[in-house]
């Protein structure tokens, strides 16, 4: 087995014992805030007191409201002039949420990312195309940085203009991607329109992530494109992409540990899960100085996966990510959330690349649509062939989410597409 860094071939006894001491200097470094010097004084905690890790549940947690409160730099733990870049968190409503990060959280950030590559087998003789956008979003800079400190010929194509994606890769002979889910979907759409073979294609692995998708989105995307693609999990708040990917084993994405404490809560009562149950992903970060954050509540939900991994490395598995805490919608009473749909949907051979949940209401009747798009050639089929399908996905997806839900199956490519993240779910609701 190859590994990139040392960090990877620890074992628990010294996991653990890195991550008291880098605990215990991550306190004292957030201390150097009002914020978290009140909340720690609140809870009546210092870095002394950080014995194991397990002592993290002495520390309060961090919210993305606490997160808002501080904008833009009320979390600074660092001279301004020591800061040298800023990111920002995707979310399109509400104050954002600034991290600001010092020349050695770059970094260490780039060390983590291009171990996290080299997991995933990627090698320095590869060339490596970043198909998601740049700017704020850490899936642009971020993985930009591992990909050159791993020494891939880089090519920072960003997001969108399809075609011209298509002939970077051949032009390049790009073997490496790195791109949202989502969008490897329109591309693999693109590819498939204009009669090329992804066999062809030089291309041999997809970093996909910034998103949830399900198991079958993975396996479509690496049918589609020719590719083995790696999960790639990470949020602005704890950097970006980099703090849990998988490994070649494709199942699970290890967390860096060393760099990361994990923990997994039950939303409602901020306890620990039991071992191997889904509950919301807590985060904290272990080496960062110009912004540390402690016990994040992400709202990703997972799980952590039993037994260690045939690769070798004994950093921690979680599990692909469910959802969010605030993906969830009700309808007729029901908690559902849009994983369990894409499951069903993606998993069905006649199913196009793309989809849309509708969540309507008529007065009190509420109603569920699912838009789904259905390949080309089933298009053609007669309409008791197209109804009997309708049915057939119905049911499939009443016995998932428990409501039946209107089905409709439209033309591909005529759902709306993002080279970002997609939105999955437009609520119509009258409120
Ligand atoms: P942002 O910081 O704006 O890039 O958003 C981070 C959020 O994107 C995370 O908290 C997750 O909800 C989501 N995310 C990132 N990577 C993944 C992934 N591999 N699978 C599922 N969700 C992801
Ligand atoms: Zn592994």
């Amino acid at each position: 087995m190859e590994f990139f860094d040392r960090a990877e071939t620890w074992d628990r006894a010294v996991i653990e014992a890195a991550q008291v001491v880098r605990l215990r200097n991550t306190v004292e470094q957030a201390g150097r805030c009002a914020f978290y010097a009140e909340r720690f004084a609140e809870a009546k905690v210092t870095a002394a007191d950080i014995r194991t890790p397990d002592d993290i549940r002495r520390i309060p947690f961090t919210t993305k409201d606490d997160l808002r409160s501080q904008y833009p730099e009320g979390l600074l733990c660092v001279p301004r002039d020591e800061i040298v870049r800023m990111h920002s968190s995707s979310g399109t409503t509400g104050t954002p949420v600034a991290i600001c990060h010092t020349r050695n959280d770059l970094n260490s950030w780039a060390d983590l990312m291009a171990r996290s590559m080299y997991m995933a087998g990627v090698r320095r003789s590869d060339v490596f195309q970043n198909m998601s956008g740049y700017g704020l979003f850490t899936g642009g800079l971020g993985i930009h940085a591992g990909a050159e400190r791993l020494g891939c010929m880089t090519i920072p194509a960003g997001a969108g203009n399809t075609l011209r994606q298509i002939k970077l890769v051949k032009d390049f002979r790009t073997t490496v991607i790195h791109i949202i889910p989502s969008y490897a979907l329109v591309l693999a759409n693109t590819l498939r329109e204009n009669g090329e073979d992804p066999s062809a294609l030089p291309l041999r692995i997809a970093l996909i992530g910034a998103e949830p998708h399900s198991k079958e989105t993975r396996q479509r995307v690496e049918e589609a494109l020719g590719v083995t693609a790696y999960n790639s999990f990470g949020l602005s708040e704890m950097n970006g992409p980099g703090v849990a990917f998988e490994c070649q084993e494709q199942n699970g994405l290890h967390v860096w540990e060393d760099a990361y404490l994990v923990e997994i809560i039950d939303p409602d009562t901020g306890e620990y899960v039991a071992e191997g149950e889904l509950g919301e992903l807590v985060l904290s970060t272990l080496c960062r100085v110009g912004m540390p954050i402690l016990r994040y509540r992400t709202r990703d939900l997972t799980r952590f996966l039993p037994g260690n991994c045939a690769c070798g490395r004994m950093h921690r598995r979680i599990d692909r990510i469910q959802g969010r805490t605030d993906d969830m919608f009700i309808i007729k009473g029901v908690n559902i959330y849009p994983m369990q749909i894409e499951h069903v949907i993606m998993g069905r051979p006649e199913v196009g690349q793309n989809y849309l949940i509708v969540l309507e209401n008529e007065g009190p009747k509420e109603d569920i649509k699912i838009k789904v798009e259905i390949r080309d050639e089933y298009f053609v089929e007669d309409m008791r062939a197209l109804q009997g399908l309708q049915q057939k996905i119905a049911r499939r997806l009443q016995s998932e989410i428990l409501v039946t839900p209107k089905v409709e199956l439209v033309q591909p490519n005529s759902l709306p597409t993002s080279e970002g993240k997609a939105t999955r779910v437009l609520d119509l609701r009258e409120k």
